[in-house]
């Protein structure tokens, strides 16, 4: 049922191709094209009231037209007068508006209304007629947002002839009455209120309807994956109420109260026989590892193989060393399969692999290539999931026959956007940190208090700490905050006495592996790197990290950054080095960071800041079809919209 934009008047190939690259396919997506504001022409002020920064619709009396032309460039000014008082009209590069004004005649005005350096009130390019009805006087006119090179009159006016066959979009039927216990307007109805309004309450009321049906169609769809995912038959033989015990008990430390709540779903979940589908969230350094491992032992014992995908080689090795550490007491052995095994270990190893004599299998994006293959694969664990997508996840799932699925987050990701992104998983939070974990203090140093910064860090590390310094940027050049200037000048320092070290993403597998393995040992105990050192890497001794550039960086990443810190009992320090030329709102962001050491919070401010892409990574692909709806301020309706699309499976728990 669609039909294409060339049978509009107006459109012909070449600009039916410019929308169709916007996103724009057929006549009815164009009512999807949602005003981005509406002007209220049904009544005009008094040009008295008109107030810098609103937009203003006024009626009055033309009293002067001038204007000024520099080269190419024109400026006309029109003096406009009603009862209460005047104001000038000011259009830039508009030639063609010159005879549209004649002293004394009346003319309607809307536009925005700008403060001009001398103090004085313009509109600044309004629309002009002399006629109310060029206008949409007596209305309220919605304002849209074009694509690039499309202007915003004609695609007003294509969706206006698009809204004619309105009634050839097919209905949407949705549960429930409007927040004012109406019912729904219908989906017709809606979108010709939205983009033809007739009244306030009503306009309300369509944009009501239309933000639910994005949660809730959004919704159903997680619905429909989960319980796709949930109807297949899982791994069968587990007995994790009998497994967990002895694991734990084998684990260097206690369980915190939350690492136990979590292992207590999962091993709910494993008793199941439909698959697991958990995301388990945490801040930073809370201690997801030992859950997965545990989930991964129980697995093990039933016979069945784990596969954990991590987003880097540095990740995938510490995640073969800490299983190994919590693990092989329990007799659990594990490999680490990355792109830099030499081919003929690889060969061998996958050969271990598909024999199903290895219960566990580590590795970055090379476990995902068909050569890796899993006799009985019962369990998929992904870490750090926002890195990947969820196509990838489903590949690796694809290599068992209905194996259970863990992902891990380091990205404490707030419940309303928790509900539109991961809708289809169940969700723990680990809202705890293991104890004996010294204080961490975050400050954000003035570029005037660097030295004193620097030498703070070297008496870190002459009692022992060990610091990152991390960099915006490998070796660009003129950047003094690169890893590789700033490796140098801290040599010119003297700080070569503790051993420096480069890391970044350029590196060869081996020579990165092996810086941190230097790291950790403590040959190295400065390490400049760039955000390679993001995610994961786990070096409890560190105590110190410098971060350049700040600003360059955003709140979540930085927190990531931080979290590399305060591993251990020693106290710890983040220290944001500024530049000096940072933007009031970039140093209201830092401020905030070195206020919130707790990622949640830190998050919910993230996203009001910058909103939800930055947080969810590449899961913002996993937001479809939200254009109206904003998971921060419909949260009411999201949940409403949950329940209802839900209503006939189990809802995950959240
Ligand atoms: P993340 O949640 O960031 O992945 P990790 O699993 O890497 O955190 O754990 C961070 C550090 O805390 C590791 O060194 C780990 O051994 C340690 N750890 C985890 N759980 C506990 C616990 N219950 N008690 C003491 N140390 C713990
Ligand atoms: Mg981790």
């Amino acid at each position: 049922m669609t039909t294409p934009l060339t049978a509009l008047r107006g459109v012909g190939a070449r600009t039916a191709e410019r929308l169709e690259s916007a996103g724009i396919s057929d006549v009815e997506a164009l009512l999807w094209q949602f005003p981005i504001g509406y002007d209220d022409r049904r009544e005009p002020i008094p040009i008295a009231s008109a107030a810098a920064g609103e937009r203003a619709f006024v009626r009055g009396v033309v009293r002067r037209v001038g204007g000024r032309r520099f080269g190419p460039r024109t400026t006309l000014r029109v003096t406009v007068e009603d009862d209460s008082g005047s104001i000038g009209v000011v259009y830039f590069n508009q030639p063609y508006r010159r005879t549209q004004f004649t002293v004394g005649e009346a003319h309607w005005f809307a536009g925005d209304v700008v403060a001009e350096r001398g103090g004085g009130l313009v509109l600044q390019n309004p629309d002009a007629a002399a006629s109310g009805d060029a206008l949409g006087v007596g209305r309220i006119v919605p304002r849209y947002a074009p694509p690039d090179g499309i202007g915003a009159t004609r695609l007003r006016d294509w969706i206006a002839q698009a809204l004619d066959d309105v009634d050839r979009v097919p209905p949407f039927a949705l549960p429930g009455a409007d927040p004012d216990g109406e019912p729904w307007l219908s989906r017709r109805d809606a979108l010709r209120e939205c983009h033809r309004p007739t009244d306030d309450r009503r306009l309300e009321r369509a944009r009501a309807r239309l933000r639910f049906e994005e949660l809730f169609a959004l919704q159903r769809a997680l619905a429909a994956r989960r319980s796709r995912f949930v109807a297949t038959h899982g791994v069968d033989g587990l007995e994790p109420a009998t497994a967990i015990g002895p694991l734990v008990d084998a684990l260097p430390f206690a369980p915190t109260a939350g690492q136990r709540a979590a292992l207590d779903a999962i091993a709910g979940d494993l008793a199941s026989r439909h698959p697991m589908h958990r995301l388990v969230h945490g801040d930073v350094g809370c201690g997801k590892t030992v859950v997965a491992a545990i989930a991964a032992g129980i697995v093990a014992n039933g016979g069945w193989q784990t596969a954990v995908l991590a987003p880097t080689e540095v990740l995938a090795e510490q995640w073969g060393r800490a299983l190994a550490a919590l693990l092989s007491p329990s007799g659990v052995e594990c490999v680490v399969v990355t792109g830099r095994l030499p081919s003929a270990e690889r060969r061998a190893v996958e050969s271990a692999i598909v024999g199903g004599r290895v219960p566990i299998v580590v590795g970055t994006h090379a476990l995902l290539s068909a050569s890796v293959a899993f006799p009985r694969l019962g369990l998929v664990v992904v870490d750090e999931e926002q890195r990947f997508g969820v196509a990838q996840r489903d590949r690796l799932r694809g290599k068992g026959p209905a194996p259970h699925l863990l992902v891990l987050s380091a990205t404490p990701i707030p419940r309303t956007l928790a509900l539109a992104a991961y809708g289809d998983l169940d969700v723990t939070t680990i809202p705890d940190r293991p104890p004996g974990r010294g204080p961490r203090k975050t400050v954000v140093v003035e570029p005037t208090r660097a030295p004193g910064m620097w030498t703070f860090v070297a008496e870190r590390i002459e009692r022992g700490g060990r610091a990152f310094v991390v960099c915006p940027s490998i070796d660009a050049e003129a950047a003094s905050t690169s890893a590789v200037a700033t490796a140098e000048a801290l040599t010119a320092d003297g700080f070569d006495r503790f051993g420096i070290a480069v890391l970044h993403g350029r590196m060869a597998s081996d020579t990165k592996a092996e810086t941190v393995a230097r790291f950790r040992a403590g040959d190295v105990r400065v390490l400049v790197a760039t955000t390679v050192v993001e995610v994961g890497v786990d070096v409890p001794t560190a105590d110190v990290i410098v971060i350049r550039s700040p600003s360059r960086f955003g709140l979540s990443q930085l927190h990531q950054l931080r979290g590399r810190v305060g591993r251990g009992e020693r106290p710890s320090w983040c220290l944001a080095a500024l530049d000096g030329d940072e933007a009031p709102d970039a140093l209201a962001r830092l401020r905030l960071f070195a206020a919130h050491d707790d990622g949640f919070r830190l998050a919910e401010a993230d996203l009001d800041i910058r909103g939800p892409g930055e947080l969810l990574g590449r899961r913002q692909h996993g937001l479809p079809g939200l254009r109206l709806a904003d998971p921060r301020t419909d949260r009411a309706m999201l949940e409403r919209a949950r329940a209802a699309a839900f209503a006939d499976g189990a809802q995950p728990e959240s």
